[in-house]
C-alpha cells in the first residue's frame, strides 16, 4: 500500500510500505476515504531533524471503512464507516471516563515516529473499540469533508472553547486564523458567544471566519493587537481566548487580551518550553487550560449539529489532492496558499 513519509523538514514522499495488517486482537484496518494536512504536521514540515531508513509516517485525522477487526473487536465490523481521532484510546481507564481520552494510559497519537499515519491507503488502528467512533450514516459526499474534522480541528477548536469558559454572551477573542481557529469561531458561536474577535490577516481565511460567525477582525499584531481589541470591548479584553498557534508571541497576545477573570484556552501546540506572560497572567486572575484535545470525547456533542447542518466545518478544505499531490499539499499550506488540504487517498 502507499503511504506519506517525512525524512526531514520538507522532505515528503510518498512510498509503497507493508499492508497495513491486524497485530493486536484489539485493532483494526481502516482503509482511508478522507485524510488531511494538519496545520500541526507544518512544524516537522520547518523543523524536523533527519530520521534515516524509516522516516516518519505522516497524518492522524482520517474518516474510512473498517477492513478488518481483531478477534477482541465488539462494536464494529468490516464495512463501518468510522471517524479516526488523532488519538488512540482504549476507552475504558480511568481519563478516558472522565472524558481526557488524550491522556488515556494506553494510549498516544497517529502520526509520530513509530506510529501508523493517516495520510495512507490504510492504517492500523490500536484500540479500535476505545478509538473509532462508528457512523451510523451512509456514504454521504456532501457531510464527510465537515464529518472528518470530527477527527481534529472541529473537536480542537472546540476543546479551546470549553477551556476558556466560552458561553452565553461572553466576548471571546481567538489567536490564529488557521483552520482550528476558524473551527474556533464556529464553536464560540455555537456556545452562545455576543462578541466574537478573530485576529488574523489572510483575505480568504477572514472571509470565513466572517462567514462562520466572526463579528470582529483584528488585523494588527503584538502590542497593536492588544490595543485593539481593548477598544472593541469597553477597554477591559474579552473573557475568553481561545490559543490556537503555539508560538511565544501569539501566547502573550492571548493572555494580555484576556480581561481579568478571564480565560485562555490553548490547543497551538506550544513550541517552546516556557509560556510567556506569566505576570499578566497572575496580576489578572486569568486562567490558562487547554492541551491536547479529546476529541473522541467530543464527537457524539457535535455530530447532529453537522448531521442536521447548523454548523460546516467542513469549508476549511480549499484544496482536495490525491495521495500523489500531498507533497505539494504540504508545500501549499506551508506557503499559505491553502488553509487545509483534504486528502483522497
Ligand atoms: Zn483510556
Amino acid at each position: 500500500m502507499r503511504a506519506t513519509v517525512m525524512y526531514r523538514a520538507g522532505e515528503v514522499r510518498i512510498e509503497t510500505v507493508p499492508d497495513a495488517r491486524i497485530i493486536e486482537p484489539t485493532d483494526a484496518v481502516v482503509a482511508v476515504s478522507r485524510a488531511c494536512i494538519c496545520g500541526s504536521d507544518l512544524w516537522p514540515y520547518r523543523g524536523m531533524e533527519e530520521i534515516p531508513d524509516s522516516g516518519r509516517r505522516m497524518g492522524h485525522e482520517a474518516i474510512g471503512f473498517v477492513e478488518a477487526v481483531g478477534n477482541d473487536v465488539r462494536t464494529m465490523k468490516a464495512g463501518d464507516l468510522v471517524i479516526m481521532p488523532f488519538a488512540y484510546s482504549d476507552g475504558s481507564c480511568t481519563f478516558c471516563h472522565e472524558g481526557l481520552q488524550t491522556s488515556c494510559v494506553q494510549g498516544g497519537f497517529f502520526g509520530i515516529a513509530g506510529m501508523n499515519g493517516a495520510q495512507a491507503e490504510a492504517l492500523r488502528v490500536p484500540l479500535a473499540d476505545g478509538t473509532l467512533f462508528v457512523l451510523a450514516v451512509g456514504q454521504d459526499d456532501a457531510l464527510m469533508p465537515s464529518l472528518l474534522t470530527l477527527s481534529d480541528v472541529m473537536g480542537t477548536g472546540h476543546h479551546a472553547a470549553v477551556t476558556a469558559k466560552v458561553g452565553p454572551g461572553k466576548k471571546v477573542a481567538i489567536v490564529g486564523d488557521g483552520a482550528v481557529g476558524l473551527c474556533g469561531v464556529i464553536a464560540a458561536k455555537r456556545l452562545g458567544a455576543e462578541q466574537i474577535i478573530i485576529l488574523g490577516r489572510h483575505a480568504d481565511r477572514i472571509a470565513l471566519a466572517k462567514e462562520f460567525g466572526a463579528t470582529n477582525i483584528v488585523s494588527e499584531r503584538g502590542d497593536e493587537a492588544v490595543e485593539r481589541v481593548r477598544q472593541l470591548t469597553g477597554g477591559y479584553g474579552v473573557h475568553s481566548v481561545l490559543e490556537c498557534v503555539g508560538l511565544e508571541q501569539s501566547m502573550l497576545t492571548a493572555i494580555s487580551i484576556a480581561r481579568p477573570g478571564g480565560a485562555v484556552g490553548r490547543v497551538g501546540v506550544p513550541q517552546d518550553e516556557t509560556m510567556p506572560g506569566s505576570q499578566p497572567a497572575f496580576y489578572n486572575n486569568v486562567t490558562v487550560g487547554g492541551g491536547p484535545a479529546p476529541v473522541r470525547a467530543y464527537i457524539q456533542e457535535l455530530l447532529p449539529d453537522i448531521l442536521e447542518g447548523r454548523i460546516e466545518p467542513g469549508k476549511v478544505f480549499d484544496r482536495v489532492v490525491g495521495l500523489d499531490d500531498v507533497p505539494d499539499g504540504y508545500r501549499a499550506m506551508d506557503q499559505r496558499e491553502s488553509i487545509k488540504v483534504m486528502v483522497e487517498p
